[in-house]
């Protein structure tokens, strides 16, 4: 059968079965589908756009559709990719080309609440900045703020095992899933059902917490929610250097005195924050966020100043800290840096442990930047183990063809440096495209019980192929 005879008998069935509104098939439709937020896929030429062409994007609302779609993709041969907002920055979302995308945004529904219990239940494509309102009007919130909190989903925010600023208090969002739903590739489906916590064996729900739509189709999550705070103070420091910084944070962290949100930037980063208060000042920046009943605010706040006024910090009020909250949601780095064909800007983020948080700074900066039109860094996750570094890198280059060629360099030396600092390859933003070929010989990922579990959970390899697990 050619290709052409194929794709139209795929759709016809996927069309019998689902009804034509929720398969689309037209080049207009299926286009956005071929990227991601993935800054290199937006400087793809046609060729390497033709090759993440699907072949159809279906539209589920119910876990019937799921089945049935897997179903008929699979009679067909083809490979299945969930996606919901596609703001991924690796590449995660885009599929291969003749796959059938199933796009989860039509699980769009809040199902359950219980103040009580604290805990909210959701289909997998409720929209995170539209739940997070809707919990505010309930007196509670998720604490889970991505930069992309608008933009994203809960089913992918599962999936990428992402992170949100306040994670200091709240943890990741594998500490804030009680339960989910999911249906593998043969259709079944696995109930996971809410509980506070469990000893019943390996807990095998956390084996989808990441694993970017290549185990299963995610369609509902129970999440962990939290009373409002009373109180939220933010409070701004300037360090004389990032050694100094550290050594306050660490102390915080022997001392049991934690802030909800902390974030060091260095001082090129921190330029452009100074300047959003008109600030003349060049040295790190440390932000934090405290919050909870206000005696505790303010005694978390005064003991952290003491601490940093030990190591030479100065306090420079709630302006800044005000001032970035009020921006935190919008990524204009990533806007303006991507901004025409010889432009690209991207994050790598890292987990690192303490003992070699500043050498990894260190050694990328020197290594990239002869390369790079500009670099910048911060910290913005803290553990009583370690950190998540997130570092800025700009490139200029007219040459397409030399443009992707130097990204994927700085992408390869800042991999090799992270393995040799005992850094995992990423602390939030998952593993998609870019960082599946390096995936082999990380820090803390093992190879040979991914194949096994993939293969047992899609024994075709039919869900997200190329993601994760080599196939
Ligand atoms: C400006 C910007 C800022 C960002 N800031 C942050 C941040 O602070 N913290 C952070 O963690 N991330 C951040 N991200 C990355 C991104 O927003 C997250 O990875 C997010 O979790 C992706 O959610 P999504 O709904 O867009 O999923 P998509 O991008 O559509 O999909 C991501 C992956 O999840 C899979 N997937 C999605 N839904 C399902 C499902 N229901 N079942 C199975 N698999 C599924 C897809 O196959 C894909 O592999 C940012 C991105 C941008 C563009």
């Amino acid at each position: 059968m050619t290709g052409h005879i194929a794709t139209t008998k795929l759709l016809t069935e996927l069309r019998r079965e689902l009804g034509a509104s929720r398969v689309w098939s037209e080049a207009a439709d299926l286009e956005p589908y071929q990227r991601d937020a993935w800054p290199l896929a937006a400087k793809w030429q046609a060729a390497q756009l033709d090759e993440h062409r699907p072949a159809a994007v279906v539209r589920v609302t119910s876990v019937e559709d799921v089945r049935k779609t897997l179903q008929v993709a699979a009679s067909h041969g083809r490979p299945v990719i969930a996606v919901a907002n596609r703001s991924s920055v690796t590449g995660a979302a885009i599929p291969p080309r003749g796959a059938v995308v199933l796009d989860v945004l039509g699980l769009d529904r809040i199902l359950a609440f219980s103040g009580l219990d604290a805990t909210v239940t959701v289909e997998a494509g409720v929209c995170g900045g539209h739940l997070e309102e809707w919990l505010n009007h309930r007196g509670s919130t998720l604490g889970h703020y991505p930069q992309s909190l608008h933009t994203s989903s809960v089913g992918g925010w599962v999936s990428t095992r992402s992170s949100g600023t306040f994670s200091t208090k709240y943890g990741g969002i594998e500490n804030l899933i009680a339960g989910l739903q999911v249906v593998l590739a043969d259709g079944s489906v696995l109930d996971f059902s809410p509980t506070p916590r469990r000893s019943m064996g390996p807990e095998l729900m956390q084996l989808f917490c990441g694993s970017e739509g290549t185990l299963g189709i995610i369609t509902q999550v129970t999440l962990r929610v939290a009373r409002t705070p009373l109180h939220r103070r933010f409070v701004a420091w300037s360090l004389p250097d990032l050694p100094a910084a550290f050594t306050a944070l660490r102390t915080g962290f022997d001392q049991h005195v934690v802030p909800a949100m902390i974030r060091l930037y260095d001082s090129t980063e921190a330029q452009g924050i100074y300047r959003m208060v008109e600030l003349s000042e060049v040295r790190p920046l440390l932000l934090l966020g405290h919050e909870g009943h206000p005696a505790m605010v303010q005694a978390e706040a005064e003991v952290f100043g003491s601490l940093l006024r030990d190591v030479g910090g100065t306090e420079l009020g709630s302006d800044i800290g005000n001032a970035w909250n009020r921006s935190r949601f919008d990524a204009a780095w990533l806007r303006e840096g991507n901004a025409g064909d010889a432009r690209m800007a991207d994050a790598i983020e890292l987990s690192v442990p303490w003992s070699a948080a500043l050498a990894l700074y260190r050694s990328i900066r020197a290594a990239i930047e002869p390369r790079v039109e500009s670099v910048m860094a911060h910290w913005s996750h803290f553990y009583s183990d370690g950190c998540a570094l997130y570092l800025i890198f700009t490139l200029f280059d007219e040459d397409n063809e030399s443009l992707q060629r130097v990204y994927a360099d700085v992408w390869d030396s800042v991999m090799d440096l992270a393995t040799s600092h005992r850094a995992a390859l990423s602390h939030h933003h998952g593993v998609g495209l870019v960082r599946s070929p390096m995936l082999s010989g990380a820090v803390g990922y093992v190879d040979d019980m991914a194949r096994r579990v993939k293969g047992s959970l899609d024994p075709s390899g039919m869900l997200n192929p190329g993601k994760l697990t080599p196939t």
